[in-house]
């Protein structure tokens, strides 16, 4: 367990933020520069939201060799003293923020922490993996009965266990044999003493980008952290792509069968940072359209549209820019909430949301409310916020939701609760309503949001765009671990 912080605001993650779907991994990577390890970290800053729980990065110095730094809490208090730094000289390092994928979630220790690093005949490697492996369960099995040794609880181990065993000649072919085992979702950014590489996996589920920043090369899961190390954004990796880049710039081999991409659509509604580019388009702007979408399904009379800060913002400028109703930031986040209290006693613990979020009184008294926000997941933190708008004055409070019901679990990279503690899994949506007490609550239809995200004729039901499993029940990769754990899929209809 990572020591308690006197300043630990943790509980508040347990109270509320568990009330989200929340993105497990960045990776970021960089070669060519000087110094590698400081564009690493602001990479790993700007990608703080995909996973806040630990970070760690790794470097090569032609005479130094390979080092590392692992951490527990954010890239801010690990990774801005000199001292740390200058242990990760070199023109080449990788990083990873991790959240918890598998493997010890909550308490996570710092063996589970990547970057992982293994050292092979031809020299050594080390990986960082934003996702999750749907059968590693059955490769850890098979690869411990055959005499690996693993170090840690996560599944993302299996992949340097997979390569030691290769018989291939160079890195990139062992990565390229182990992965091929690997089921389920992968951006993988690794290094050689040599070599920074990225791959994505055949559906591409998560994002992965390649950038360029002076005379060398980067490779991140949002363009967000390309921004902050004055990077260029180059293009993405394609689904199924492997790019090793050197001195003499960037391979590219597709190692795997091809398929269908199904990159993950929530990654559009809420995980990625609204400064990122995806699929050619900004994140700002498709949630603004999500918004238009909702406003045009779900219109109702009311007389403010105010989002749920920070994530439900755009959709609520879209509802508003759609419907004519005004804009208003009716609800206020304390940005400052993690700094601010020393001792979390139970009177503090009870006061829950109202620590981060508090209602702008003046502007809701006496209003008919259309609160935005982007999920909804358990329901507890919706129900609070409605209270707290009720307590202001409001006359009604309408709840606009810019995805589609979560009625299922994701296997692939993101934390959600277990089926039967997902709000949409076991109630309707007017149940729903009626269980947090609001004047109407109206979700975008799944048609609706891939309008939103750009495809023009909705989703194709018999050949999905994205992965939407969350809001379907449909699987693109089947979840083997936790069908062998009990999991039931959707019956066939
Ligand atoms: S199940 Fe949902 S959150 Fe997970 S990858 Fe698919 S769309 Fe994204």
């Amino acid at each position: 367990m990572p020591p308690a912080h006197p300043f630990d605001t943790s509980f508040l993650r347990d109270a509320e933020e568990d009330d989200k779907l929340k993105e497990e991994c960045g990776v970021f990577g960089v070669i060519g520069v000087g110094d590698a390890a400081n564009f690493v970290a602001l990479g790993l800053h700007a990608l703080q939201h995909r996973g806040q729980e630990a970070g760690g990065i790794v470097s090569h110095h032609p005479e130094h060799g390979f080092q590392s730094a692992r951490r527990f809490g954010y890239v801010r208090d690990n990774f801005t003293s000199q001292k740390v730094m200058e242990t990760l000289p070199g023109p080449l390092a990788i990083g990873h923020v991790r959240y918890s994928t598998t493997g010890s979630k909550g308490q996570t220790a710092i063996r589970d922490v990547q970057p992982f690093f293994g050292e092979f005949a031809m020299g050594g490697a080390a990986i960082a993996h934003n996702g999750n492996i749907t059968n590693a369960n059955a490769l850890r099995r098979e690869l411990i009965e055959r005499g690996s040794i693993f170090q840690s609880s996560s599944d993302s181990e299996c992949i340097i266990h997979l390569m030691a065993r290769s018989l291939q000649r160079t890195i990139p072919e062992r990565m390229e044999d182990a992965l091929r085992r690997v089921e389920g979702a992968f951006s993988v950014v690794a290094m050689t003493r040599t070599k920074l590489i990225g791959v994505r996996d055949p559906l591409g589920v998560r994002p992965l980008v390649l950038g360029k920043v002076g005379e060398g090369w980067a490779l991140s899961s949002e363009t967000c952290a390309l921004d902050i190390i004055g990077g260029e954004f180059i293009r993405e990796i394609e689904p199924g792509e492997m790019v090793v880049i050197t001195a003499n710039g960037v391979e590219s081999h597709f190692p795997f069968r091809p398929q269908k991409p199904r990159f993950c659509i929530f990654e559009h509604v809420y995980f990625s940072r609204p400064d990122s580019i995806l699929g050619g388009r900004s994140v700002y702007e498709t949630r603004e359209a999500i918004g238009r979408e909702l406003a045009k399904e779900s219109p109702v009379e009311a007389d403010l549209v105010c989002p749920v800060p920070d994530s439900g913002t755009p959709a609520a400028i879209g509802y508003s820019l759609a419907s004519g109703i005004p804009y208003a930031m009716g609800i206020i986040r304390n940005q400052y909430m993690g700094r601010t209290f020393i001792e979390p006693t139970e009177q503090i613990r009870n006061m829950g949301v109202r620590l981060k979020l508090n209602v702008n009184r003046a502007l809701i008294k006496g209003k008919r409310v259309i609160l935005v926000d982007d999920s909804v997941v358990r329901g507890t933190t919706s129900r609070k916020i409605k209270e707290m708008i009720l307590d202001a004055g409001a006359k009604e409070v309408h709840f606009r939701i810019a995805s589609p019901p979560t009625a299922w679990p994701c296997f692939y990279g993101v934390d959600t609760p277990q089926r039967e503690k997902l709000l949409a899994a076991t109630m309707s949506e007017e149940e729903m309503r009626d269980h947090l007490q609001v004047d109407s609550l109206k979700f975008i239809s799944l048609d609706g949001l891939y309008r939103a995200v750009g495809e023009a004729d909705g989703r194709n039901s018999v050949q999905p765009q994205y992965c939407d499993a969350c809001f379907s029940g449909e699987y693109p990769v089947e979840p083997a671990d936790q069908i062998e754990s009990g999991f039931e899929m959707k019956a066939a209809e």
